[in-house]
């Protein structure tokens, strides 16, 4: 079987360099690059000292409490002992990502997680598993087997925790917190895709934020403009392979079929002032597919996004004017509620 990884730092390139372009010229933040949570990281903060480097240690610490993988964090130790005591971060996290999985009827749910490892896409052994292997782990995955109390998390009916499609949203809304404990310096911090702009640029004009280019996820295909946003990119072509039946498998799994989704969308991008909103969100409204997730939009109107198809920028009424498209592979529809 041919398999194919793509990893996101390509993307956190291209949305780095016009996030950094065109700062006021005597203006040199802070810059600090690392690799967290599977992707690479670069924050750049203005105008005070060791702010990026204090973000950069919150990160890792996030990063060592919700990694499903490392045998010392909190979920790796709770999906083995199905109860445990867990970090009050790690708790908050769990309870945040399991509102956005009920509120989106389980388009989102972080209890996927066996069926995501079945596939390969946890330690890049790729394989397309029986459908009764995917029917009998579905048995496990429902987010209403995770009851969070206080600090303690018990998992039900065998189920396993993954918080990959929110941590790094989750972990731009603490970096947005210990920003604004350091007295609001302005800072465009790229968490492998998903990025929180704070503030506005030295000089005072909007960040911009690149909406990365499908095909060629080192390119953007548009960016959109802001201030005080987290901006968050699911794409299938972040991670995936191609099946031994020339099919392309994506990391992004519709947990009602257990398969990956595969339903036209290339990317969705949300734009918000929650990073936990908009990690969850970028990833349910691709489950949701094209219909459900403008209908989603339209009942919670607190978040804007770009929907990539074939041809076609869908792009929410609010971000409609502060959304430049920058490639003729794309017609802007502009979508109103
Ligand atoms: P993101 O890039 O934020 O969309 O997160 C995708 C990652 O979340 C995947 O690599 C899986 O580890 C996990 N995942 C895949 N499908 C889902 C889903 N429907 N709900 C929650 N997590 C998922
Ligand atoms: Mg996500």
């Amino acid at each position: 079987m041919k398999q194919k990884i793509k990893l996101l730092t390509l993307v956190v390139c291209a949305a780095l360099c016009l996030a950094s372009g065109g700062c006021a010229k005597n203006e040199k933040p802070e810059s600090v690059s690392f690799q967290a949570m599977d992707t690479f990281m670069q924050l750049q903060v203005y105008g005070s000292a060791d702010t990026a480097e204090k973000i950069k240690n919150q990160i890792t610490r996030l990063d060592r409490l919700l990694s499903p993988t490392d045998e010392s964090s909190d979920i790796f130790k709770l999906n083995r002992d199905k109860k445990s005591t867990v970090d009050e971060l790690c708790a908050e996290a769990v309870r945040k990502s399991l509102e956005e999985c009920k509120a989106t009827g389980g388009a989102l749910d972080v209890t996927v997680y066996p069926v995501v490892r079945e596939w390969g896409f946890i330690g890049g052994d790729y394989k397309i598993p029986e459908k009764s292997e995917i029917d009998s782990l579905l048995k496990k995955v429902d987010c209403n087997n995770v009851q969070v109390s206080g600090n303690e998390i018990t998992l039900k009916n065998g189920a396993e925790l993954d918080p990959g499609a929110v941590a790094k949203g989750f972990a731009a809304d603490k970096a947005v917190e210990t920003l604004k404990s350091s007295g609001s310096p302005p800072a465009i911090l790229n968490l492998g895709g998903t990025v929180a702009a704070f503030g506005k640029k030295p000089g005072g004009s909007l960040w911009r934020v690149g909406v990365a280019d499908p095909e060629n996820s080192a390119d953007h295909i548009g960016y959109i403009s802001c201030s005080d946003k987290i901006v968050a990119t699911s794409g299938s072509y972040e991670r995936y392979f191609k099946g031994g039946d020339g099919k392309i498998y994506s990391h992004i799994i519709d947990p009602k079929s257990g398969y990956p989704v595969d339903n036209g969308i290339e990317s969705v991008t949300i734009v918000s002032e929650s990073g936990t909103k908009s990690d969850c969100l970028s990833t349910a409204l691709f489950v949701m597919g094209q219909n459900k997730a403008l209908d989603y939009w339209r009942q919670n109107r607190d978040f804007d996004f770009v929907i990539l198809t074939k041809n076609t920028a869908l792009v929410s009424e609010g971000i409609s004017q502060s959304f430049t498209l920058s490639s003729d592979k794309y017609a802007v529809r502009e979508i109103k509620p």
